[in-house]
């Protein structure tokens, strides 16, 4: 039977309240990954499925850790058992699209690897986990899914990693890809995805996680931003910086004071955007600031492509050119 590894890290896919018409008093990260499985026997039979527990957390307490833990068990999968179909992680849906968007720059194997999360608790009347798990996995077995990089599967849509975010606080379609739409959809019809175009760019394939990770803070623009806590970032030896910047990612005035007065040694920065869809475009001005411009990315991707830039030791030049070569991506 055709192998599938299962890891899971928690969130509410795996989270209990006391009632059923509880939606948002629950305990997120209870249920095990086994659990989740046992509660889906209508996966029985189509694939061997073998399930590591990575951490059982809501996730936005997930590490850095998990993070370095993920990406080890999946390439060590890949690389020991040629015949293993894919990948598939049960996630929290909170920071699901960072974990995505990681993965997307560091596992280097055309085999599907494929997120799944819930917006209602196991027990929840009409909760979506199972129906969520039960499409990763077909998802994940498809031969569809081969070659386009990470994948998020909510409510019947597939995203890839780029793009994802979660755009809601409640209901079952909470997440989207702003500006390009879902990459397509599965149902009990099928998986319907257009075969990936060519070979994909994987910037960080070799790159070993360390123990020990920079910090990179994110800066959130709006009318008179308090630029004391910027210069305080600054003296703390912040690694690197992302500006959640106004518009199509503009910093105030106060914000370019404090960085044109900054003397020390300049963190990796982009301007990524609060806009929640379109691009931020490079200008000279900024560039002279030490300001990349983060494209497409939002700010919490932006934030994981800086934290993997420092790590691998680049300067804002190779920063620049990891960015040129992602886009258009999806
Ligand atoms: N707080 C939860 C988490 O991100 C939310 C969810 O999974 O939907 O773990």
């Amino acid at each position: 039977m055709t192998r599938l590894l299962l890891l899971a890290t928690g969130g509410t896919i795996a989270g209990r309240a006391a009632e059923a018409t509880q939606l948002n008093a629950y305990t997120a990260g209870v249920m095990a990954g086994d659990d989740l499985l046992a509660a889906l026997p209508q996966l029985q039979g189509f694939a061997d499925i073998t399930v590591v527990q990575i951490a059982n957390v809501d996730s936005a307490d997930l590490l850095f850790d998990h993070w370095r833990a993920l990406v080890g068990r999946i390439r060590d999968a890949f690389a020991a058992d040629p015949e293993l179909a894919g990948v598939v992680i049960t996630h929290g849906t909170n920071t699901l699209e960072e974990t995505a968007w990681l993965l997307q720059l560091l596992i280097d194997d055309p085999r599907p690897v494929v997120l799944v999360g819930a917006m209602r608790p196991a027990t929840a009347l009409s909760a979506d986990g199972p129906l969520n798990l039960f499409q990763g996995v077909q998802v994940a077995l498809s031969p569809e899914a081969h070659g386009h990089g990470v994948l998020v599967v909510m409510d019947g849509q597939i995203h890839g990693a780029q793009r994802v975010t979660k755009v809601a606080t409640q209901g079952v379609g909470a997440f989207a890809s702003p500006g390009s739409g879902p990459l397509g959809w599965v149902d009990d019809v099928g998986v319907h995805l257009s075969t990936a175009s060519g070979s994909r760019q994987v910037p960080f394939a070799e790159l070993a996680l360390p123990e020990q990770w920079p910090q990179v803070a994110i800066f959130y623009g709006c009318v008179e931003p308090d630029a004391r806590v910027l210069t305080a970032l600054l003296e703390a030896g912040v690694e690197g910086l992302v500006f959640t910047g106004t518009g199509a990612g503009q910093l105030s005035a106060a914000e370019r004071s404090a960085l044109q007065a900054w003397q020390g040694k300049r963190p990796l920065m982009l301007r990524a955007n609060r806009c929640g869809s379109g691009p931020v475009h490079g200008c000279p001005e900024d560039e002279r600031l030490g300001l990349l411009a983060a494209g497409h990315l939002n700010p919490q991707k932006a934030r994981v492509l800086v934290l993997l830039c420092v790590v691998a030791g680049f300067d804002r030049a190779a920063l620049s050119a990891r960015l040129l070569k992602l886009e258009p991506v999806n």
